[in-house]
């Protein structure tokens, strides 16, 4: 009876804790193993995620929003409110009261669902057993009939620029500086490195992103790359494209960066450098040699579509695991994990796992860009429109960016949605239940969309594809 199984989660991030609660509302007994806590020693539950990744940044990326607005937009609404100023050391307060708030919540979930907690950090043995080693160094073991691994990715760091917490930091250390920078280096334009350049950005700092590849965001839709590029351009960030840091120096609170970019050195001076060349799976000590557990070539466990590793009764969810290291995708591996542990074979759609830069304008897409389309032959049908025709955008002032939507040519279901523009990451959510029902684009040429409204945007997309756009003069017709 699967209602007797034992299930032992390892880390109480947005994979784990979610895992951690469908399997208690299913009634399997069920225990969380954190080794995160606090300075008075308590557990810190949401890992990353609500620590120090999407709620902190989000928080950040929203107060600096506001303040940007303030500063260069109230004004044509006739708002006058002279030159604002930014108390960063209240901004940080509120970005840690949201956070205190959330993981406050997500322990109250676990307490109200009756999970077990226990602190430690935790180590897969043979036969579905995990060592514990608790924060005064003694161990324990438990036993489970299935275990989860849910332990999560950390900054990847680089030779060249050593992260010292203070003037070289990680994203950790990004969501904390105590003042603008002057001047802010970041390394890697990808997500973290525009998300909290843009907040840095924004808030007065001078910022350069360096990149090491050719291109800008290469694995967005090509043309969505190219107006982010065109977007950031305009409100200041400098990315530097085939650029490549080779060393740094750090001198009196500040930091001279070397650097090759297309083939040429040159040095750089920073008051803060932030290193977001990405992340990698958190494995260290997380599962013993016998216990039966692989990983791939990249230093991911190994798993199947279904999240099972290969030691019978045991599965790895979240960033541990291939794909994209998305809150939203470990949380439903998550759920899919405990449905199958309950015995019913749920299988998560990765062809609809939606991804968001949350800069402004945001970048939003899911499913397959046009590049990708083009390279496995597909026959397809694209459409795009964009914000500046669309009243609702006009009247917000918010015209940068379009949505785009591709749709198989033959039996026009879509394939994939991309938007860069205003509220991208809730339209292409849309898009997302579309994809999940089969959509077509013909589906949506045939909905209401309520005017006015950005949702609007999406609608004319779909009437794109076919060259029957209304608010547009159409290049082809069906
Ligand atoms: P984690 O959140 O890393 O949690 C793992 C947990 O396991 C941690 O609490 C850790 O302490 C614990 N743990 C590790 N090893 C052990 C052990 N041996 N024993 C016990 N406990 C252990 N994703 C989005 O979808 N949207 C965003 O907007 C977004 N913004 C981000 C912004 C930043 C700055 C960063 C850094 C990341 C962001 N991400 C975002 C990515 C997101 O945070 C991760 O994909 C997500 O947190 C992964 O969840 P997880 O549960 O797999 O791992
Ligand atoms: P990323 O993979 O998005 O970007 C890293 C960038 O650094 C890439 O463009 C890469 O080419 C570049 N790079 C790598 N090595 C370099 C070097 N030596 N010099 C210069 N450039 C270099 O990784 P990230 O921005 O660190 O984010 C890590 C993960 O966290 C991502 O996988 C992302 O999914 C997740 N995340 C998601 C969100 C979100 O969903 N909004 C926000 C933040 C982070």
């Amino acid at each position: 009876m699967s209602d007797a199984y034992t299930v032992i989660v390892i880390g109480s991030g947005p994979a784990g804790y979610v895992c951690a609660i469908k399997c208690a509302q299913l009634g399997l007994n069920t225990t969380v193993v954190e080794a995160w806590s606090d300075d008075k020693g308590k557990p810190v539950f949401g890992g990353t995620c609500l620590n120090v990744g999407c709620i902190p940044s989000k928080a950040l990326l929203d107060s600096s929003h506001k303040f940007a607005e303030a500063r260069d937009d109230f004004a044509v609404h006739g708002i006058d409110v002279g030159r604002p100023a930014i108390n960063v050391a209240s901004m940080m307060k509120r970005k840690n009261k949201v956070v205190t708030q959330l993981t406050g919540g997500v322990s109250s979930l676990l307490q109200h669902n009756g999970v077990t907690v226990v602190q430690g950090s935790g180590k897969l043995l043979a036969g579905r057993k995990v060592e514990v080693t608790h924060a005064d160094g003694t161990k324990s073991v438990l036993s489970g009939d299935h275990v989860v691994l849910a332990a999560g990715s950390e900054p990847v760091a680089i030779p060249p620029a050593p992260t010292d917490d203070a003037v070289i930091v990680d994203s950790t250390g990004a969501l904390t500086f105590d003042a603008v920078p002057k001047r802010l280096g970041v390394i890697g334009a990808g997500v973290i490195g525009l998300e909290l350049g843009s907040v840095w950005g924004r808030l007065g700092s001078e910022v350069v992103l360096f990149e090491a590849l050719d291109d800008f965001l290469p694995m967005m839709d090509a043309q969505v790359s190219k107006e982010a590029a065109k977007v950031f351009k305009k409100q200041g960030l400098d990315i530097r494209l085939s650029a490549l840091v080779t060393g740094t120096e750090v001198k009196n609170d500040a930091v001279t960066v070397s650097y090759t970019e297309k083939g040429e050195s040159k040095t750089e001076a920073f008051d803060r450098l932030i290193v977001a060349v990405g992340r990698r799976p958190r494995t260290k000590d997380l599962f013993a040699s016998d216990s039966g557990v692989t990983m791939d070539e990249r230093g991911f466990v190994f798993v199947n579509d279904s999240c099972a590793t290969e030691a019978p009764g045991v599965w790895a969810v979240g960033d541990i695991v291939r794909g994209p290291m998305l809150a939203h995708k470990g949380s439903e591996e998550g759920v899919m994990v405990a449905e199958r542990i309950h015995g019913k074979p749920v299988q998560l759609n990765y062809d609809c796992v939606p991804s968001i830069i949350y800069t402004h304008p945001e970048i939003a897409a899911v499913g397959k860009t046009e590049q990708e389309l083009k390279a496995e032959g597909v026959d397809y049908k694209a459409g795009s429109f964009p914000f500046a025709a669309i009243g609702r955008a006009q009247a917000s002032g918010e015209t940068d960016g379009f949505v785009k939507l591709l749709a198989d040519a033959k039996t026009d279901r879509i394939l994939g949605a991309h938007a860069i523009g205003p509220s991208a990451a809730d339209l292409v959510q849309q898009m997302v239940i579309t994809m999940e029902f089969g959509g077509s684009a013909e589906d949506l040429q045939l909905m209401v969309f309520g005017h006015p409204t950005m949702s609007e945007a999406v609608h004319e997309a779909a009437l794109a594809v076919d060259g029957m756009a209304i608010h547009m003069p159409n290049k082809k017709r069906r």
